[in-house]
Order: C-alpha cells, then structure tokens, then sequence
C-alpha cells in the first residue's frame, strides 16, 4: 500500500525541532514499511532539554493559574483536531486498529480538558486566620518534571503527565517510546507550538536517555508508565536526588464472574476489556475466574465469541484487532504459549487470519482462550500482555478473593454479578488501584477515578486532582501575630 512521505522527526528542545542521527521506525504489522524516522537522542540532548526547561520554569510558574488553564485548554484542542490525520500514522507504528488509535486521541484530549476544567480550584490555598495566626498552605509546582512513556497508548498516557504537569505550572521534557514515537511527537510540537518555548520538551531515545533524564538534577519529578522492572531502575536513578516519582506499571488484572452473573451481558462488556489493542492494555483483563458449577458453560460460549474475531492489519477495517508491537513483544508471548502448551492447561486458538499470506511479515497472533488452568500456572500469574487469556475454575469466593489477590500487581479488577450489593462488597476485598463491577475496559474509566496500582503495579494516582497533586509541593505558611 502506498503511503505519503516518512516523515522525519526530530527532538523539540527549548521550541526548537533540533534534528540528530535518526533510526527508521517499522510498521509491525509490514515489517517492511518505514513509517518515520525518529531522532536518536543522548544524554547531552537530555541536558540541552532540562536546562531549556529550568529556564522557562519561572515564567510559566508565574502565569496566572487561569491562563495556564486555558492555554490547557488550547492545547486540547489542538490534540483532538489531529486526531484524524495522525491517528493512521499511529497505527502503523504501535499495530492497534484504527478506532483504537482514535481513541487514543481521543481519551487523551479529555484528560487535557478534564484538567484544565479543575486547576483554578485546585490551586485555592487552604487558609486558617485566628488570634495567633494566620496560616496559608499553598500549592506550588515543583519545577522541571520529566515523563517517560511506553509504545501502547501513547497518546493519552502522555497526556497523564502533560496536562498535570504543565497545569499546575511545571515544565516538562517527555521522552516517548522509540516503538511509538511519531505520532505523539508530531502532536506534542504542535501543542507546544502554542505555549511559550521550552514548557514542553520532547527528546527521543532508548533507556539510555531515560537513564539521563531521571537522574538529571535539575529534574525534581519524574512522571513513568511502563514495565516495572524498568521502574525500579528509575527509583534508582531517581533515589541520589531524592526526587518524587509516579510509577504506573503492569498489572495482572482479576476478573470475578459470580454465579448469579448475567452470561450476555459479561461476555458482551467483558470481551470489550481482554483482547483490544492485541492484549497489550495494562488494566486489560488478564485472568477471569468463573465459578466451577458454570465454567464449562462459560468457556464454550467464552470461546465461541472469541472465534469470531479477525486478525489483520490496523488500517485494514475488517480487523478486530492488530499485530503485537514489536519482536521482543512477539517472543514473550510465544514463549508464554509454549510454556502453556507443555502444562496440563488446554491452549485453544482461535479467530481467523485476515490476509494469511502477509501474517509472517508481522508480529501478529491469533486469539488464544486457556482452559482447564490452575491458579498457579504461569499463564495465569504472569502479565502475559498479548491476545491470551486463561479462565480459572474456583469453588467459593474466599478461595477465589484469595487467588485475586495473590499477585504482585495490583492495578485493575472486576467482579460480575447480577446484585449490586454483592458486587460492592466483593470490589472492597480486591487488593487492587481500581476495582469495576460488571465493566472492565475503556468504558470503565470514569475521569473522576484515581487511575494507579498498588503492591508492584505503582506508585501514586493520574487523573483529575489526584494527578494535580502529583506535581506540586505544599508550602505552608504562617504569620505568628
Ligand atoms: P518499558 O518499561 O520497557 O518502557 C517504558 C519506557 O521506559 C520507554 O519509553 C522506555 O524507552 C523507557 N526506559 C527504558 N529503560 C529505561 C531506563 N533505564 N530509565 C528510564 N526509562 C527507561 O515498558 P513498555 O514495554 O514500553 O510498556 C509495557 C509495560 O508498560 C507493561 O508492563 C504494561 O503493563 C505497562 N503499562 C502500564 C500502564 C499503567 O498505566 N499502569 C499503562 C501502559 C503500560
């Protein structure tokens, strides 16, 4: 298929799009198509960034809170008007179907808005006034923040970091993903393009110049999504300057069917929630537990819908979903399913190839369903972040609380049930971020939630104030009288 030009992009330090050595970006999806070319950054364009940003850093702290908020706003606007025109682009280089690419635009604009809607409240002092004092504890940004950012929804994942950064008055230099960077960074400069130089920076690069950035001293918060064995290099690297960090990492999502669950409806709202985006969703759902009196009836019917899917490129509109996003991605999975194929568990593949002779060119896969799975097995305890999912029989609900929260992680959960209350006192037993009754998927998210994990899923909360919070200091004052 013909496509316009490569684009060629290159870091934005200081308002400027400074262009370096470049690396060509593959489509996973037609390994032989360049999609971009991306800069290759190191750590002096890391050091080039932050100082453009420590430089703007009083400026736009200074900037009435309202302006800011509507330069936010400004900026939202801009993200959801080149939706259209990237979200193809960012489809040929992280391998989602197309309306997963728009929604990535698309979620990303609202998390903009959302928080431009509440930073002039957020910003209100608290105050206390009586004989002997008055006291003001006033928020105040903390200064140059860094945010680093995974391949597999990039769009809005930035925003996470972007709109509460620079909302609450920091600066900011991003470094995307080098599996995802194009379309992020073409929105990123035209946004930028609207603030005053050096609030938003952009430099590309591998984990060395994640490296760089999160240990920099002139950084004082570091905003990461992404795999935890990343994040604890980054508190490493973090630890010598005492910076404050937000970690959103992986997680190995529970999904809960009671018995009395409406069987249409969770198989209708849960299969929105467990192979969108191939699998590699972070609060995905990652391993359902269904009661043993109903399992074998669940399963057929699990199995049936998930034979209806079709597996092609992004761009092509019969696929359900896309290919993995990059090889190292592709060999986990693979090694994932052998290690299935060699246990006791029933691997079954479903779904079917859109365009079979293409299918090697790609990282693709067929959607797989485990049947017959022990808690224990890898299957089930590994995040498997690919288009596989096991269904666990279990006997009551404190066996299978107890298996839900025998994790590591502890970022999504769900619970499905016919009776709200039930539904509510078992979400309040789930050690988890988020715990959704009858939704698990895009649809759940609800701006007005902390988004975040607990246990290795991460530290700290994105969305709304909890996000706010994350880029400011209290500084208290008070006037002895
Ligand atoms: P990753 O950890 O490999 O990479 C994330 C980012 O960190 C990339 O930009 C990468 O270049 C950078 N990086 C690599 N080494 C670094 C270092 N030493 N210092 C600083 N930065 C470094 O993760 P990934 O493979 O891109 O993404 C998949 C993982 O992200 C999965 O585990 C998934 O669950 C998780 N994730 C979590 C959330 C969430 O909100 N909790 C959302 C999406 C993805």
């Amino acid at each position: 298929m013909a496509h316009t030009a490569v684009p060629r992009i290159g870091h934005l330090i200081g308002g400027e799009i400074s262009d370096s050595d470049v690396r060509d970006i593959h489509d996973p999806g037609r390994l032989d198509d360049v999609v971009a070319q991306v800069a290759v950054g190191n750590a002096d364009h890391v050091d080039r960034a932050v100082l453009a940003a420590h430089a703007a850093f009083p400026g736009w702290r200074d900037t009435p809170v309202a302006e800011r908020a509507a330069k936010l706003m400004a900026a939202a606007d801009i993200l959801g008007g080149s939706g259209e025109e990237l979200a193809p682009l960012l489809v040929r280089e992280h391998g989602g179907v197309l309306w997963e690419s728009q929604t990535d635009f698309g979620l990303g604009t609202g998390v903009l808005q959302h928080t431009a809607s509440l930073v002039e409240d957020f910003f209100q002092p608290t105050q206390f006034d009586d004989e002997q004092s008055f006291i003001s504890v006033e928020k105040v940004p903390r200064g140059v923040a860094a945010a680093i950012v995974p391949w597999n929804m990039p769009i809005v994942l930035a925003m996470m970091k972007v709109a509460p950064a620079l909302g609450a008055g920091n600066t900011l230099v991003l470094k995307p993903s080098p599996f995802a960077p194009a379309a992020l960074t073409l929105a990123l400069q035209r946004m930028a393009a609207q603030l005053p130089p050096g609030v938003l920076n952009v430099v590309h690069g591998e984990g060395d110049v994640g490296s760089a950035l999160t240990r920099h001293p002139l950084v004082r918060k570091v905003g990461f999504t992404g795999g935890t064995a990343t994040a604890t290099k980054v508190l490493e690297a973090t630890a010598a300057t005492i910076k404050n960090v937000t970690l959103e990492l992986g997680g190995n999502d529970p999904a809960i069917v009671l018995d009395d669950a409406d069987f249409d409806v969770t198989l209708d709202r849960m299969l929105k929630g467990v192979y969108k985006r191939t699998g590699q969703i972070c609060f995905a759902v990652k391993r359902i537990y269904v009661p043993r009196g109903m399992y074998a009836r669940f399963a057929d019917a699990f199995c049936a819908r998930v034979d209806e899917y079709a597996v092609g490129h992004g761009l092509d509109p019969q696929a359900s979903f896309g290919p993995l996003n990059n090889e190292a991605q592709f060999k986990k999975v693979q090694d994932l399913l052998d290690r299935t194929r060699n246990s006791s568990a029933t691997l079954v593949e479903l779904g079917r190839k859109l365009d079979p002779s293409s299918w090697d060119n790609g990282y693709y896969m067929l959607p797989y369903v485990v049947r017959d799975v022990e808690h224990a097995d890898p299957v089930s305890c590994e995040e498997q972040f690919g288009s596989v999912v096991p269904l666990i029989a279990y006997d009551d609900e404190e066996q299978v609380i107890e298996w839900a929260n025998d994790s590591d992680w502890g970022l999504g959960s769900s619970v499905w049930t016919s009776d709200p209350d039930r539904g509510l006192a078992m979400a309040r037993r789930i050690e988890a971020g988020s715990t959704f009754v009858n939704t698990h998927s895009f649809d759940s998210l609800d701006l007005r939630m902390p988004f975040g994990g607990v246990k290795q899923s991460g530290i700290g909360r994105e969305f709304g104030t909890a996000g706010l919070s994350e880029y400011v200091e209290d500084h208290a004052i008070r006037l002895l009288k």
